[in-house]
């Protein structure tokens, strides 16, 4: 949920701010809940592969450092919360929270079995983050109204959808889940 993310943005995926108040009931509800979370963020140096000028798809991006790689001021970031930087080297692009990072040992480390998956964007980082998750064992929600969809082509998120279905993972909606946390801690 970074700020080129987000209307504005250099990258910016429409209405992609919308989702930040059911994001902010999940963190919330999380964190009373003692659950650890996760924000990953695109932290490319500017000479990123992915970028136009170096051959790749997407214009400059969540550049280290700047503005644009901030989170959104309006998204709640615990100081519980750890922070996992991807997409740092100038040759690796990093869809996935779990590519070129420490994730999924951290994760390990903390016996976690079951993650749940919300954010920027669907078909893209939330997509293959969710089949990483999948193909490294875990049990995976994505939790489809809190996340939004670039859909470079139409469809593409609906499509992101039904491939993490179809690899075993669970999609579910933000109010089913603070429910069931919240029905957990009573
Ligand atoms: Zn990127």
């Amino acid at each position: 949920m970074q700020n080129d993310f987000c209307p504005g943005g250099s990258l910016a995926v429409k209405d992609g701010d919308k989702i930040i108040p059911k994001l902010n009931e999940l963190i919330s509800t999380f964190s009373k809940a003692k659950l650890p979370i996760f924000f990953t963020r695109d932290w490319h140096p500017s000479n990123h592969i992915s970028f136009v000028e170096q051959g790749g798809v997407w214009p400059p991006h969540c550049v280290q450092g700047t503005a644009g790689a901030k989170f959104h001021k309006d998204l709640q970031v615990p100081k519980s919360a750890t922070i996992i930087s991807k997409g740092d080297k100038p040759t690796e692009e990093a869809y996935s929270g779990f590519q070129g990072t420490k994730l999924r040992e951290l994760v390990s480390k903390m016996q976690v079995t079951e993650v749940y998956i919300g954010g920027l964007a669907t078909d893209y980082c939330v997509k293959e983050t969710s089949l990483d998750a999948l193909h490294a064992g875990f049990k995976v929600s994505v939790l489809e109204d809190s996340t939004k969809a670039v859909d470079v082509k139409s469809g593409d998120g609906t499509r992101a959808i039904q491939k993490i279905k179809q690899e075993g993972g669970n999609v579910v909606t933000t109010r089913e889940t603070i429910s069931l946390l919240a029905g957990a801690m009573q």
